[in-house]
């Protein structure tokens, strides 16, 4: 069996890892396409700015659910020797990238893996295979694909002069004195903020969202643990969000921390969101959403110093408000400002303006060729909720006449809407460890009997170039090539 992974950020290498661990030995043939030289740092752990800290403690992130020292331990023996680890550090999110990558790098040597440097653009499932479109216009023949292809991080503010965070040059040809806003004031903008920081910039940061929300910052806590008779699975969100609070105040009246009970809701997230209905759900997006992840995904201590210094020494803003407008002019950006409960307006005028709203959510904004292929087809659809796309609980791609794939899973931020808490980890490691990844209605006849890959494509209503390779298995024809040392290679 050939399982073919598109995406190889953190989430395709673990999906990668753990197949490998889990299936029969030489039952399976695993790809990785992914178009970034190293596999497992994705769009997350690519940052090389090493105040990026992981928001999650190092005892929380190993990529092992039956080893949680794994990562500690990595740190001991391979990671830099500046390092002074422990169990409860936040380290920054560059090290943890080098620890998935050293993991994929072992998995590759260990031929449990094999990477090709490519990106995928469109996929077609046909009575047995899946066939995967590359950008070079070769192809992949797999039995299973499975999409990782993780956060889509274009800038969303249309019309907005604003330029995409993750870019890397987000923040160059600046001058230091020049004021920047950072349109978002979530986890993208502390990054962004920090950044500025690092790099000597003395003009005045503002942060704009429509609540002004701010993370709250981690502590040391006494886990607690909320047994599942006692949460109002399928409750209301006015009488959810009721009991939440008065949980939290319990903890907090006994002594305890708010923190302790928001973390002990952890393990029945994703149950409580399946219990709830879509009316509910939708609710929870547009009201509670942002207070729910201030207090969920938190900031390192060190990262909450750092902005508080900022805030007291007058060089960081949050403004709670929304921009009216905004005008690219000769040598500034021109924005208008309401702050939230006000009907004034200010004109303020910024050297820079910077997309930190975070990934897109609604997929038919994506820019990725893949889901743009895929939704255009109706080989795929949005969830009700427009947050990633429709997928059952066994993970499998749910297409726009209501059918089920047998042949094609998704894992991490798109399956936000089946599961909710599946961006973060350790959720994400959990779920990919247990990836159905055989469901029982899943027979896999032998490849090539039917339907020829390329007339697959093209009958999809797409052109691609198939390069017949001679090497491979023997049985198929459409095999992938085995030497993939080139990032010019064709399949
Ligand atoms: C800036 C940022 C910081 C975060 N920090 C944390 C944190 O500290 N702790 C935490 O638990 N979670 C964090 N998260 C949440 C994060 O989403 C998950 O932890 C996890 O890293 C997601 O990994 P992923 O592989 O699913 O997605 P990504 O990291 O987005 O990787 C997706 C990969 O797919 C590839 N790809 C995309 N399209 C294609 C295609 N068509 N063909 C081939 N390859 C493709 C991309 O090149 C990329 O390498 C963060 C997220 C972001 C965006």
């Amino acid at each position: 069996m050939r399982i073919a992974i598109i995406g190889g950020g953190a989430s395709g290498a673990l999906t990668a890892l753990h197949l490998a661990r889990g299936l029969p030995v030489g039952s399976a043939e695993i790809i990785v396409i992914e178009p970034a030289e190293e596999i497992g740092r994705g769009l997350a752990y690519s940052t090389d700015d090493p105040g990026h800290l992981l928001n999650v403690r190092a005892a929380n992130m190993s990529a092992f659910a039956d080893q949680p020292d794994h990562l500690f331990q990595w740190l001991q023996t391979k990671g830099p020797c500046a390092a002074r680890p422990t169990p409860l550090c936040f380290i920054p999110r560059s090290m943890y990238g080098a620890y998935i990558a050293d993991i994929a790098r072992e998995l590759t040597a260990a031929g449990g893996m094999r990477h090709v440097r490519e990106r995928c653009v469109d996929l077609v499932e046909t009575g047995n295979s899946v066939v995967l479109a590359l950008e070079s216009g070769g192809i992949v023949v797999a039995d299973i694909a499975i999409l990782a292809i993780g956060n889509d991080g274009r800038p969303v503010l249309n019309g907005i002069p604003a330029v995409g965070p993750w870019a890397g040059d987000a923040l160059k040809n600046l001058s230091a004195d020049l004021p920047v806003l950072l349109v978002g004031t979530g986890l993208t903008m502390v990054d962004m903020a920090l950044s500025l920081d690092r790099q000597g910039h003395r003009g005045k940061i503002t942060a704009l969202s429509p609540r002004g929300l701010l993370s709250q910052v981690h502590r040391n806590v006494k886990p607690i643990v909320v047994p599942a008779n006692d949460v109002p699975f399928g409750a209301e969100l006015s009488k959810l969000s009721s009991w939440v609070r008065q949980f939290c105040a319990n903890v907090v009246n006994e002594g305890g921390d708010w923190r302790s009970a928001i973390d002990a809701l952890r393990p029945h997230t994703q149950r409580l969101w399946r219990s709830t209905s879509l009316a509910q759900r939708q609710r929870f997006v547009r009201h509670a959403r942002a207070y729910w992840d201030v207090h969920r995904h938190r900031l390192a201590p060190e990262v909450q110093t750092q902005l508080s210094s900022l805030r007291a020494a007058g060089r960081l803003e949050i403004i709670a408000g929304r921009s009216v407008d905004a005008e690219q002019r000769k040598d500034a950006i021109t924005i208008r400002i309401v702050r939230r409960g006000q009907n004034e307006i200010e004109t303020c005028n910024f050297a820079r303006l910077v997309d930190c709203t975070g990934p897109i959510h609604d997929p038919r904004q994506s820019t990725n060729p893949l889901i743009r292929s895929l939704l255009a087809r109706g080989a795929a659809r949005p969830d009700p909720l427009s947050i990633g796309l429709d997928i059952d609980q066994e993970y499998s791609l749910i297409d726009a006449s209501s059918r089920r794939s047998n042949r094609v899973r998704a894992i991490g931020p798109l399956t936000r809407a089946a599961f909710w808490e599946c961006i973060a980890y350790p959720t994400s490691v959990s779920s990919v460890a247990t990836l159905p990844i055989l469901s029982p209605g899943l027979h896999l006849p032998a490849p090539g009997t039917s339907e020829r890959p390329q007339q697959a494509l093209q009958s999809a209503g797409k052109r691609a170039s198939v390069k017949q390779s001679g090497a491979g298995n023997g049985t198929n024809p459409w095999r992938l090539r085995s030497d993939h040392s080139s990032p010019r290679q064709r399949y």
